[in-house]
């Protein structure tokens, strides 16, 4: 247990980051504690107004660190604080975070914005290892992804463009990890046609709101989009497509990342449409891992799958993993990479596992206490190389919370497939109408102000709901 002591209400969430960063797992109480016990510790700060003193405790000893700052100034306050934080839990426990004291989701973010001030990449990396403590290896990467993303989104319209996402959340089962919006498709078939017509009712909404924009990508995602039918499945695609105008669109994405919905027919009807990119998830190569987390498919059905979509024509496609799964070890990932390497899809998208509240990993968890949950700088390193390989260059990452060995996320490409949607949903440059059950549209106005409205997440809510859904569109947007 560690009690943490804020002498005021300023930057615990950034405090705790740390404290989850260097201590897994720890139960964090807020305020003191009668007595401390071994193993627990207190973590104490005090804001003066031109000082920061932090104090660390354990029922035996206790560590200081304090800097003169002016507190009044919270951009430099925070960054001192954080600084002093990260030196006394690092000497405590004898680690170095790779992303030093960035707690944040999109550290590409810093670089990007140096970037187009016209910094060099020198005062970047200077810069970065000063203030926030990150390692060279990570600093060099998040200013090699920010060059790439720049490059591709140069023709991106920020003002006049849109993306539209459609939600379709329906999987085969559910993966153990699981936090999006999906339901068994067995529950859920025989009211399909009602969730079509709900979400036909929003595209035709969405069609004549922006008219005037343009749409520069599309991803259809969920969940699963090809547990749909065919049939449905062509009926949503034609929908989208005599719906929107595709002159400026940049890409077409729909995913199929469970190879137990993937069918020859379903990627019929893909090629049929124009539809440029598609995800083929494996998460990982061995078989008992896919059943020890839920996806009741074989290593084997992905290669399938895999076959059927490259002989449909299908020329990008994209294969997630995740690292840190049950029971996995360097060897189980290597294996993994090896049958990817011989697949040689155009992008591969490295997942550091991160388990959310909702997830039933998190949820039951006295069920998963036995299995071992393990990423490490290695595991991270042996993709990259097999990445670079196959001559895929990494163009986006994102960090969450909790995740398996504080690293991240990183999507690889081959130049000129990258996924471009994945970009601008991190960047939050550009507004994307989001359409569907447990989808979340993002406003950006001019000004970089953004707002955001959520549909219900509850299918038959979202079903019976859609008027309401619609009109909230209509307030966001005004339109
Ligand atoms: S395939 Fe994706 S959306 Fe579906 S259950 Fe698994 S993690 Fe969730």
């Amino acid at each position: 247990m560690i009690c943490l002591k804020l002498s005021e209400e300023n930057f615990e969430y950034d405090v705790r980051g740390l404290l989850t960063s260097f201590y897994p797992g720890t139960e964090i109480v807020l305020g003191d504690v009668e007595e401390l016990l071994p193993g627990d510790r207190c973590l104490r700060v005090d804001y003066g107004e031109t000082e920061i003193r932090v104090r660390l405790l354990t029922g035996t000893e206790e560590k200081e660190a304090l800097a003169s700052a002016d507190t009044s100034d919270r951009k430099t306050a925070k960054s001192v604080l954080k600084r002093l934080v990260y030196g006394l839990l690092s000497e405590d426990t004898g680690k170095r975070l790779p992303w030093g004291t960035l707690t944040g989701i999109r550290p590409t973010k810093i670089p990007m914005a140096m970037l187009e001030e016209g910094t060099s990449e020198e005062a970047i990396l200077s810069y970065m290892e000063e203030t926030y403590l990150t390692g060279r290896e990570k600093i060099n990467l998040s200013i090699e992804i920010a060059k790439r993303e720049r490059e591709v989104l140069r023709n991106i319209d920020y003002g006049d463009g849109y993306s539209l996402y459609i939600g379709i959340p329906f999987c085969p089962t559910t993966c153990l990890y699981c936090s999006f919006t999906s339901y068994p498709i067995s529950k859920w078939a025989s009211r399909m046609e009602e969730y079509l017509e709900a979400l036909f009712k929003e595209i035709d909404y969405t069609k004549k709101a922006f008219a005037r924009k343009k749409l520069n990508t599309v991803y259809i995602g969920g969940g699963t989009p090809t547990t749909l039918t065919p049939d449905q499945l062509d009926r949503l695609l034609s929908k989208v497509e005599e719906s929107f105008d595709f002159s400026y669109l940049q890409e077409w994405t729909v995913e199929a990342g469970r190879p137990d919905s993937v069918t020859e027919e379903k990627l019929r009807v893909l090629k049929a449409h124009p539809v440029s990119r598609i995800s083929i998830n494996p998460q990982t190569m061995k078989a008992e891992t896919l059943r020890l987390i839920g996806r009741k498919h074989s290593p084997e059905q992905i290669e399938e799958a895999y076959a059927m979509a490259r002989a449909a024509g299908l020329d990008n496609i994209n294969m997630d993993l995740i690292l840190g799964l049950p029971e996995e070890t360097i060897e189980d990932v290597r294996f993994t990479m090896e049958r990817l390497y011989a697949m040689a899809p155009e992008s591969i998208t490295v997942h550091s596992l991160a388990v959310k509240r909702a997830a039933r990993l998190n949820t039951m968890k006295e069920l998963y206490a036995h299995l071992k949950f393990e990423n490490t700088g290695e595991m991270m390193d042996l993709t990259a190389d097999y990445c670079r390989r196959l001559g895929l260059n990494p163009y986006y990452l994102y960090r969450q919370k909790n995740m398996a060995g504080n690293f991240e996320n990183v999507g690889y490409a081959k130049p000129g497939r990258e996924g471009i949607y994945n970009i601008l949903i991190m960047e939050e440059k550009q507004t994307i109408a989001a359409l569907g059950a447990g989808s979340t549209t993002k406003a950006v106005f001019p000004n970089g102000r953004i707002e955001r409205c959520d549909n219900v997440k509850d299918v038959a809510l979202y079903i019976e709901k859609i008027d309401e859904m619609i009109r909230r569109k209509k307030h966001l947007f005004g339109l």
